[in-house]
């Protein structure tokens, strides 16, 4: 793979497996402010602000690219929904989630990244630069980041958002721990659900399998597990028509769907886990998505297109963990560290 002398103070850029692109132009720093004038330019351009984005960014402005972040409608990402954070390693004694993103941002800032709290909602990666754009702003940039991420899907009832962080979860491996010895319910019928009902039944005393069909959706092997297993209890045929509880979960309000009636089931943690969907609305035309929806990486880090790679759970539909998105955002070989 070919290390190509960038033009800035001796910095090594490598533009990894293809190896066949010209070097990063020098891009002059753009003002500080996104609305005032445009269109803004950066040798690097990161779409996303979660582990991957903000780690990306800190990598690229300790490279002296001067990289822009485009931070998205939630910056910080998944981690400033969720509350304790205690599997990230470096804070044994846990850290909220919103807290630590801050930290990603703050050290990324330090370095003279530009992050902008607007969302890319167009892109043109049809030549270099390559650009986006985002309330109405046109940026330009030699490279480009997606690390848009992937949002957990919700029921959308209205108890289960003002429940968000007080017993409601979309994350077993994030919230799983302070349910121990507690009563616990999981809604959904794939992988996922049956994969966050085995993971809480280490804490909980009873995990509440709750599915709105008779046949689930998840991998045989999966359902078996499941079945056998003596800490969960299914549930199928039910609906949520509602979290219940006023500062914290006591329970939820089950229907059956064959005959309609409706009964409260008293557990102190709710998790929803009826899929994640990647955030990759503005690249539709551009990035090719595998049969899940998530883009495809070619080359560890590639997308299809020479100079815009791809980072965290944008296109990982596995691990989806803040470490494993932070180790993502630095495996840029544009990043040379
Ligand atoms: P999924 O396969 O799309 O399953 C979503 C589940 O949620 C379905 O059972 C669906 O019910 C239910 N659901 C959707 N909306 C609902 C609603 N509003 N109310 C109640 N239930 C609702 O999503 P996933 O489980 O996240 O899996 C996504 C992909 O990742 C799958 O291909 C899966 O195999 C894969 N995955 C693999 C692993 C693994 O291999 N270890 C782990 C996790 C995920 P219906 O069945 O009635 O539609």
């Amino acid at each position: 793979m070919p290390d190509i002398t960038s033009p800035f103070g001796g910095l090594t850029i490598d533009f990894g497996a293809t190896g066949n692109a010209a070097p990063l132009a020098a891009v002059p720093v753009a003002s500080a402010s996104p609305a005032a004038e445009g269109p803004h330019e950066t040798n690097v351009l990161i779409l996303g602000s979660g582990p991957a984005g903000l780690t990306a960014a800190i990598y690229a402005a300790r490279a002296n690219l001067a990289p822009i972040v485009l931070a998205g409608f939630q910056p910080g990402g998944q981690l400033t929904i969720t509350s304790e954070v205690e599997n990230y390693p470096g804070f044994p004694e846990g850290i909220q989630g919103p807290e630590l993103m801050a930290r990603f941002r703050q050290q990324a800032e330090r370095f003279g990244t530009r992050v902008f709290d607007v969302e890319a909602d167009r892109v043109d990666f049809s030549s270099r630069p390559f650009r986006a754009w985002a309330a109405g702003v046109e940026y330009r940039a030699q490279a480009v980041i997606v690390a848009t991420g992937a949002s957990a899907l919700w029921m959308g009832l209205a108890s289960e958002e003002r429940l968000r962080g007080q017993g409601v979860s979309a994350c077993a491996t994030c919230d799983g721990f302070f349910f121990r010895d507690k009563a616990v319910a999981v809604v959904g019928g794939g992988d996922t659900a049956l994969e966050e009902a085995l993971y809480l039944t280490r804490f909980a005393s009873k995990v509440h399998l709750l599915h709105r069909r008779a046949e689930f959706r998840a991998s045989r092997i999966m359902q078996a597990r499941a079945e056998s297993h003596p800490g969960i209890e299914i549930h199928r045929g039910v609906t949520v028509d509602e979290v219940l509880g006023g500062e914290s979960v006591t329970g939820v309000r089950l229907r059956d769907v064959a005959t309609g009636t409706t009964r409260d089931l008293p557990v102190e943690g709710f998790f929803v886990a009826i899929g994640h969907r990647p955030n990759t609305a503005p690249f539709e035309t551009w990035l090719a998505k595998d049969e899940k929806g998530y883009l495809v990486v070619e080359h560890e880090t590639h997308s299809s297109i020479e100079g815009v790679f791809i980072a965290g759970d944008v296109h990982d539909h596995r691990y989806r963990q803040a470490v494993t998105a932070a180790g993502d955002g630095c495996r840029h070989r544009c990043l040379k560290h």
